[in-house]
């Protein structure tokens, strides 16, 4: 559906995108996720046609959207993180004022406004004026108007941002619905927690690449060894470490008495193939425990550089 290819972009000597690729598959509620700064509205930007970029790839459904630019409009619907102005009209003359852009008059018009108020939970209000609506219907009624010539991918750049928390909880239900009936939806929040439950896919961006990306399974699996195995040794430490210091998917090992922390890049099953192998090593164990990790701590490990430090550290207080 959507493949973005090193994509660069710089302001002055600045460089806000180094390279980002994205993929985003067809019918996928997909969570772009990233500090502050870390080049999303860029992203969103370049993908909308709002702004160019200095190098690399968009393709939309096949066709390279940077070359040509009017294909963009037709599959692409934008939800900006601002409201835009219109506020003295109602909330119907908003609706068929944008229908009436997209080229839909009269009936076929009022219909489909209709549908998508209904959709978002605005039909009650269709004839009320835009500024007496609260900042959570007005983020509704630019969803429902960015949706009006049914664009194959929906575009929101943190739309729940300024919005209280069951507004929040009842806007996500709304996105939620709104791809399950079958639409692909791209989300950014700077925050992680406002996506983990919402999202099929997570792509975390810093500093203008895309750092880490995949399914919620895929990620879940990176969750899984994001947190260390801690091994406690009853007898025969030095064996322990031999065997640890030789595997291949140790990347970390520290010690702290009897307790040896090991970043252990494995799955379960080689986490268990890891504790037969110390045992029948001669090594007698009396505790093998990985925490659960959470997708914050994954999140923070990736965005504060913490793996490369973790990655580059081999500490052993052992003396082996
Ligand atoms: P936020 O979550 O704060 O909105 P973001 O991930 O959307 O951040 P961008 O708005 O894309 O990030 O900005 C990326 C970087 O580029 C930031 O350091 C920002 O200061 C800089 N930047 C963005 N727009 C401009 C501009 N028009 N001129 C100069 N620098 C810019």
């Amino acid at each position: 559906m959507l493949k973005i290819r090193n994509l660069q972009k710089t302001y002055g000597n600045y460089h806000a995108l180094n390279g980002l690729d994205m993929d985003i598959r067809e019918g996928t509620l997909f969570g772009f996720v990233g500090p502050n700064g870390a080049g999303k509205t860029t992203t969103i930007k370049i993908m909308t046609g709002l702004l160019r970029p200095d190098g690399g790839t968009v393709e939309i459904d096949g066709t390279d959207v940077l070359k040509h630019p009017g294909s963009l409009k037709d599959r692409i619907g934008y939800v900006p993180d601002y409201f835009g102005v219109y506020d003295n009209l109602k909330v119907s003359e908003y609706m068929e004022f944008f229908a009436a852009c997209c080229g839909l008059e009269g009936l076929v018009a009022r219909r489909r406004c209709h549908t998508l108020l209904e959709q978002v939970g605005l039909d009650s209000k269709i004839d009320s004026y835009v500024d007496s609506l609260s900042r959570g219907m007005k983020q509704r009624l630019g969803l429902a108007r960015a949706l009006i010539h049914d664009p194959s991918l929906l575009i929101m750049d943190e739309p729940t941002i300024g919005l209280d928390p069951r507004t929040r909880l009842e806007f996500r239900e709304t996105v939620k619905e709104l791809n399950e009936q079958g639409r692909t939806i791209l989300i950014s929040s700077h925050l992680l927690s406002d996506l983990s439950q919402l999202c099929s896919d997570i792509g975390i961006i810093e500093g203008g690449k895309m750092i880490l990306t995949g399914t919620m399974e895929e990620i879940t699996d990176r969750i899984h060894t994001s947190k260390p195995v801690v091994i406690t040794i009853q007898e025969n430490m030095p064996a322990a470490l031999k065997l640890l210091k030789e595997h291949p998917l140790v990347r970390s090992i520290s010690v702290k008495e009897n307790d040896i922390l090991v970043e252990f890049s494995g799955t379960g099953r080689e986490e268990s193939m890891l504790l037969t192998g110390l045992v029948e090593a001669g090594v007698m164990v009396r505790g093998f425990v990985r925490e659960p990790g959470s997708l914050e701590s994954v999140f923070m490990q990736l965005t504060s550089h913490e793996e490369e430090r973790v990655v580059l550290s081999y500490e052993d207080e052992s003396g082996l």
